[in-house]
């Protein structure tokens, strides 16, 4: 090596490595999973470089990853054929997080062991998972395509520096060598490699293989000393998953898979694997996960699928196969109906693209619909996700029946603030002579909970939803109705209680109407500018007087918004 050079990790890395080190401590043998995850991508990579660069193979085209363990000498070996890294890319990839968020991700960490144990799934924690069981880790790696004297020589303890220098490296892609540590020293153990290999890379469609000695026999069977053959076994599947049939797996099968595209820790809520033939022919793998990203709100946050062109992998996060409000969804999509070129710019001009994001919308909103049969699970996904799904009937005229029936609600029949009540349920309990579904928007819960505008409904039994979320009034202007019911606001314009109310109890309400116009001018002439109109209303029975707005007008929490955004 010449040159050797001492860099120091990225804060954030350097906070990553150590809370890593304590929180999955139990859990460490995802190490090697990350690691053949690497492995793969850069395969996957290499594929798709040479696809127009065929020279990028230097007359090795099998793309493969291989284990090696050395017992005595306490370490573990992974290397592939993929792509490799320049000098730049080691740094940037080795030595910082890139994802944007992760700083202000990371400054919400506690140091609270347990909490932190989770909140860190929600990285794919990756390469530095090594340090859970390495005392030093060693990464050798060149580029696809670079002279032999591009190698790099990669160095770290994971205690807050790296060196890097230059060497020679003859083959192209990546080595990474593991110094176990003292504790880590049963993984230095090919049995115990193989089967986790199994247990979590069975899916990759690259091959990950393992040596195999032997050794010729004698004529009695024994051993021939210095007769060793190695050769490599192949220890993994190694299809790509989507491409078997659903027969052939197992739900640890998919779920495992999933833990592979989504760089998620926790198991997903549910999933759906189709394979498409006739017009369009694509195979999709859809997974609801069963936590957010700490990303979800955030504009560049990562969102889309998985897309494979003929089982070429060609780029994460194609976001043109979903609609924004369905972001959270993970997966493949795999399809012979675009071209190995294709580009995110072409993705968005193709029409087959178009068709293939409304089928797949269409199969994700049937995932969940699906899912809403269990409640326990569909509420851990409506906790999660629900206020995303909110975006869905702006964005998605088309499906905004669908999406209602998956939207779910808190409302006076429980007073809970849990969003657990679905518009079938709401529609069931209606009154008789009811033909609206009414709702309240507030600021908070327990303001639209405490409402004095629901005097009336509690009075006369009638379920109000009570809307909280930031997004409520955004969505309710864009759901007209529900199983041919329309919503109405109770803080807005009219009430009308319709057949709900007898004519006797109309009458009365004129009447006393006019016996106080006296009164309701007094009001008026005293508020002056400040109102628009005064008006006797039976909307209270307990409380005095409220503020309502006109029918028409924007609600309380799209004027705050409006406001803010300078309007
Ligand atoms: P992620 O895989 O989610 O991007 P990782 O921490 O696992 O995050 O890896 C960081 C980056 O390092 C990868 O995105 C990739 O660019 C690079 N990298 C890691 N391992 C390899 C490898 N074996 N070959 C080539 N590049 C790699
Ligand atoms: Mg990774």
């Amino acid at each position: 090596a010449t040159q050797e050079e001492t860099l120091g990790f990225q804060t954030e890395v350097k906070q990553l490595l150590h809370l890593m080190i304590h929180s999955l401590y139990s859990n460490r043998e995802i190490f090697l999973r990350e690691l053949i995850s690497n492995a793969a991508d850069a395969c996957d990579k290499l594929r798709y470089e040479a696809l127009d660069n065929d020279a990028l193979y230097e007359d090795d085209s099998e793309l493969r990853v291989e284990i090696e363990v050395d017992a005595d000498a306490n370490t573990v070996t992974l290397r592939d054929s993929g792509i490799g890294m320049s000098r730049d890319e080691v740094i940037k990839n080795l030595g910082t997080i890139a994802r944007s968020g992760t700083a202000e991700f990371l400054q919400q960490l506690s140091g609270e062991q347990q909490k932190d144990a989770k909140l860190i799934g929600q990285f794919g924690v990756g390469f530095y998972s090594a340090f859970i069981v390495s005392d030093e880790v060693t990464v050798r790696t060149r580029r696809a395509g670079e002279p032999s004297e591009a190698g790099i020589e990669w160095r770290s303890k994971g205690e807050g520096e790296f060196t890097i220098a230059e060497i020679d490296r003859p083959v192209r892609g990546t080595e990474i060598v593991l110094q176990l540590k003292e504790d880590a020293k049963e993984f230095a153990d090919d049995f115990r490699l193989k089967s986790l290999v199994r247990k979590y890379s069975d899916h990759i469609d690259v091959p990950v293989r393992m040596p195999k000695v032997e050794s010729a026999k004698d004529d009695d069977g024994n051993p021939i000393e210095g007769s060793d053959v190695t050769t490599w076994e192949t220890v993994n599947e190694a299809t790509a998953l989507w491409v078997r049939p659903k027969s052939d797996l197992s739900d640890d099968d998919y779920k495992a898979f999933y833990k592979h595209v989504a760089h998620d820790f926790s198991d997903p809520l549910t999933w759906s694997h189709n394979k498409v033939e006739g017009k369009l022919e694509y195979t999709s793998l859809l997974y609801v996960p069963g936590r957010a990203p700490f990303d979800l709100y955030e504009r560049d946050g990562a969102r889309g699928v998985k897309l494979y062109v003929q089982r070429v992998f060609i780029m994460d996060d194609a976001e043109q196969f979903l609609p924004l409000y369905l972001r959270f969804i993970k997966g493949v999509v795999d399809t012979k109906d675009l071209s190995l070129n294709v580009s995110r710019e072409l993705l968005q001009q193709d029409p087959q693209v178009e068709k293939m994001k409304s089928a797949l919308t269409k199969r994700s909103l049937d995932m969940l619909k699906k899912l809403a049969k269990d409640d326990e699970a569909y509420q851990t996904f409506w906790n999660t996700f629900g206020s995303v799904l909110k975006e869905g009937p702006a964005e998605d005229y088309a499906n905004r029946d669908k999406i209602a029936g998956l939207l779910r609600f808190a409302t006076t029949h429980t007073d809970s603030t849990t969003q657990d009540q679905s518009l079938a349920a709401y529609v069931e309990r209606m009154q008789e002579g009811q033909q609206k579904i009414y709702y309240i928007v507030a600021d908070s819960f327990n303001a639209a909970k405490n409402s004095p505008h629901l005097e009336i409904f509690r009075k006369k039994g009638i379920e109000v939803l009570l809307l909280s979320d930031r997004i409520d009034e955004w969505l309710m202007s864009h759901l007209t109705e529900f199983d041919g019911k329309s919503f109405v606001d109770v803080a807005k314009g009219e009430l009308d209680l319709g057949e709900i109310e007898g004519e006797e109890e109309k009458k009365a309400q004129e009447e006393t109407a006019k016996a106080k116009e006296d009164l309701l001018k007094r009001v008026k002439d005293a508020l002056g500018e400040e109102i628009q109109e005064v008006k006797v209303t039976h909307r209270l029975t307990d409380s005095p007087a409220c503020v309502v707005l006109p029918e028409n007008e924007m609600g309380f929490q799209m004027r705050r918004i409006m406001e803010a955004a300078g309007q």
